[in-house]
């Protein structure tokens, strides 16, 4: 059987190697419209000039070497055609335009991630100084274009925000390790406007994004919460300032849009495949699609929006695509990992507590820890600084694992509290 995967991400990656190992005898064509592999996760240290394609690529193992996987790189699928029994995928000028057969296969798996949102305000659309930050290429644009620019605006104070505005802090500390600068950013100020009270707001509580709010801002970064951007001035190539909500003119001769993301499934127009409202994949527990033998892995689903989901969101139907029936039903989708400025967090289920909740906090100079218990169970916890023990808490807050009857402080519980002895004198795992 032949698989077409299209995307070669977290999701289309796994789902690959998961195929291949299932079944000796199919084989994977691989359709991406990137023309090298690479984990988005790791852009900023592209912008920050740390590191090249070749060292965030993913894949270590020769995977698109194998004479069982054809990858066809550099190729924007336009159009998904379900009706005949071989599935096709074609390249044209537009999405829904006829195009080109690129390639087919007798089940699909649709992993195309998601896109920058550019919200539609003044020139976000047009101009040519305004960028997102998804693929190698926009990193490698934004790097190209912070070297001249002077005044960055980033829109959105979510991780890609921030991490568009480190790795422009990073390339600045080296461009600049020999010279004093006013603003901590080799001589350039960046803003960032968000609409929320807080930076990181889907990541961490306010009081943990507090600390790397302080950190950027120690490097000369500039926040406006609570502030929305409502208008852009300049022309519609190039933007030269930003109008905030309460009047505010921000002068910028660069933009950074981080202000949300879409599922990419413009070229799934007219092929039958439901989408949800928010434009992802409607799919089921296999993560099958409502047209059979068609599937949908990672952020294109719209069930998470994070790297580890979408991998195992792609083994799982890799194992449905090659007949192994298995249910997506690790929804664990609240894992966040942070770390800017050698500062680090983890932060594991719910981020703020309900109405009855009780919530447990311990801090010191370096460390802060936020549990959240609902009826004695952990259903979130923060670790900041010292993060040692995240796996504990996350089969405990995963597994609904009740802990206030041990007659300990939660931050006494370890995994003894949950061994017990078999008589045969090997522990067990008691939960
Ligand atoms: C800057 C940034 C930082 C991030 N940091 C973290 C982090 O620290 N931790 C974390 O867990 N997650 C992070 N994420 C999120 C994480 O990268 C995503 O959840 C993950 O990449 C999703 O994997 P995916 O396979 O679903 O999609 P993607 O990785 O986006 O892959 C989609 C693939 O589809 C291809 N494609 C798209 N459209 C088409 C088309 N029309 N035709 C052909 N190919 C197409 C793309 O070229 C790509 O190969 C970050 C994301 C960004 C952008």
């Amino acid at each position: 059987m032949k698989h077409l995967i299209i995307g070669a991400g977290a999701a289309g990656i796994s789902a690959a190697r998961t195929i291949l190992k299932e079944k000796n005898d199919d084989s994977v064509v691989i359709v991406s419209q990137d023309a090298e592999v690479h984990s988005r996760c790791m852009l900023h240290k592209v912008i920050a000039g740390e590191k090249n394609a070749q060292d965030i690529n993913f894949i270590n193992d020769g995977l698109l070497e194998s004479e069982r996987v054809q990858w066809i790189s550099g190729k924007t699928v336009t159009r998904l055609d379900v009706v005949p029994a071989l599935k096709t995928v074609y390249a044209g000028e537009e999405a829904g335009a006829a195009g080109v057969a690129v390639a087919s296969g007798d089940r699909v798996l649709i992993a195309t991630g998601a896109n920058s949102l550019v919200p539609p305000v003044g020139y976000f659309r047009t101009a040519k100084n305004a960028f997102g930050l998804r693929n190698l290429s926009d990193a490698r644009a934004i790097a190209e274009r912070a070297k001249t620019a002077k005044k960055i605006a980033v829109v959105g104070a979510g991780l890609v925000g921030l991490d568009a505005a480190y790795g422009i802090l990073q390339a600045s500390t080296e461009a600049t390790s020999t010279e004093a600068t006013s603003t901590g950013a080799g001589g350039r100020e960046i803003s960032v406007v968000e609409m929320g009270a807080s930076v990181l707001a889907v990541n961490l509580d306010s009081r943990a994004a507090a600390s790397y709010r302080r950190l950027f801002e120690e490097k000369g970064v500039r926040f406006y919460l609570r502030r929305k951007v409502v208008n852009t001035q300049g022309s519609p190539d190039e933007i030269n300032a930003l109008k905030l909500d309460d009047g505010t003119r921000l002068a910028c001769d660069m933009v950074i849009l981080a202000a949300g993301v879409s599922p990419a499934t413009g070229f799934l127009e007219g092929s039958g495949i439901e989408l949800s409202e928010r434009r992802a994949v409607n799919v089921d527990d296999c993560l099958a699609t409502n047209v059979p033998g068609v599937y949908a892995a990672g952020d294109v689903t719209g069930l998470s929006g994070v790297w580890p989901n979408a991998q195992k969101q792609g083994e799982v139907a890799g194992y449905n695509m090659t007949g192994t029936k298995l249910a997506y039903d690790d929804r664990f989708a609240l894992k966040n990992t942070v770390n800017f400025f050698n500062l680090l967090s983890v932060s594991l289920g719910e981020i703020n507590p309900q109405n009855g909740d009780e919530v447990m906090i311990r801090e010191d100079r370096n460390n802060y820890r936020k549990l959240i218990l609902r009826d004695g169970v952990p259903v979130g916890i923060i670790l900041q600084g010292e993060i040692g023990g995240s796996g504990f808490w996350q089969y405990l807050i995963k597994n609904k694992v009740r802990i206030d009857n041990l007659g300990k402080s939660p931050w006494k519980v370890s995994y003894a509290d949950f061994y017990g002895v078999e008589n045969n004198g090997e522990y067990k795992w008691v939960v």
